[in-house]
């Protein structure tokens, strides 16, 4: 069963929040660009892994998508988790077209695609790492003497493997995305002593989707761009242009004259990504360009969100995880 399901990354969400208010000659803008695209694809590769885990055997497996657990000194971030009674099941997916040479006597991993050579970091150093944290991790909630079996998954099935004759580790642990069920399989009825009480396992399960910590990236920092570079006003869906503007409670777009009522929740989605999830009437006013206060007060009273303080101190609290999406 799915004990942690996968959601869409919200630090894809971040980059496209900023990517969407960047100038496209800002020089920043190719590289974020360049970063939503791999990490897009990242988690193309991890969903598509979902209708093969989907043959696992819903009363046995404990499935945690996504997580990251702090090792007392770390953090760390598992793609995702299969828990058995018996193994603990540590995927890493990889969504990396073309030729893919392991290569382990340079610790490289160098992919071929169209007569080019490009090195990536090798995905086998990562997983031990990650075998170790979660060992660590283990050991520091009292869970001791449980195996982890850790695969390299490469999720599309026209990727080409390749590495030199007899790097048997290499075919133990990188494995096509079909091949997962089975290994897991096979592992299963290898082993026929259980490590966990079934009550053990429910607890370790719920334990691990506990102690997950979602990462919080400011990636205004991280690329050192300031709030100012960003264009502010509501973008409109259709072009991607802004500002809009909004006339008699309708957000229109000057450029494809499209038209819209609920253009402003984009924004403060992209505001409360960005910048906080706090918002006064001025903060709205000044990064939606709404021209007047009582507008901008509409807004903030039909989200119907909490909000603390007074006149115009009082400070709207957003929560687009949860109350926000569903309006
Ligand atoms: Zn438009």
């Amino acid at each position: 069963m799915i004990i942690k399901p996968r959601k869409f990354p919200i630090a894809i969400k971040k980059l496209k929040a900023i990517q969407g208010r960047l100038a496209q000659s800002h020089p920043k803008y190719e590289i974020i660009s360049e970063n939503i695209a791999k990490r897009v694809s990242g988690y193309k590769g991890e969903q598509s892994l979902d209708y093969h885990l989907s043959f696992l055997d819903e009363k046995t497996f404990h499935i945690i998508h996504d997580v990251r657990l702090f090792d007392g000194k770390h953090y760390f971030q598992i793609d995702t988790l299969i828990l058995s009674r018996k193994f603990i099941y540590l995927v890493e997916v990889k969504n990396i077209t073309g030729t893919l040479f392991f290569d382990n006597q340079f610790n490289q991993l160098i992919r071929t695609q169209n007569n080019t050579k490009e090195a990536f970091p090798d995905p086998l150093i990562q997983v031990e790492r990650q075998c170790n944290q979660l060992n660590k991790w283990l050991k520091l909630h009292k869970f001791k003497n449980l195996q982890i079996k850790d695969f390299i998954v490469i999720s599309s099935p026209r990727t080409i493997l390749d590495t030199f004759p007899n790097n048997e580790k290499i075919h133990q642990k990188v494995i096509h995305s079909a091949k997962l069920p089975f290994k897991i399989k096979y592992f299963e009825e290898s082993q026929e002593k259980n490590l966990l009480t079934e009550n053990q396992l429910n607890k370790l399960s719920k334990l691990i989707s506990e102690k997950h910590t979602p990462g919080n990236t400011d990636f205004l920092t991280f690329y050192n761009i300031s709030g100012d570079e960003l264009q502010k006003g509501v973008i409109c869906s259709q072009c991607t242009k802004l500002p809009m503007d909004i006339i008699r409670g309708q957000w229109i777009c000057n450029y494809c004259h499209f038209i819209s009522k609920n253009a402003h929740l984009a924004a403060i989605e992209d505001y409360s990504l960005l910048i906080s999830n706090d918002i006064t009437n001025a903060q709205i006013r000044m990064f939606l360009k709404i021209p007047s206060i009582y507008m901008a007060n509409k807004i903030l009273t039909t989200l119907k969100v909490n909000f603390t303080g007074k006149n115009k101190g009082r400070v709207y609290h957003l929560d687009f995880d949860s109350r926000i999406q569903n309006y």
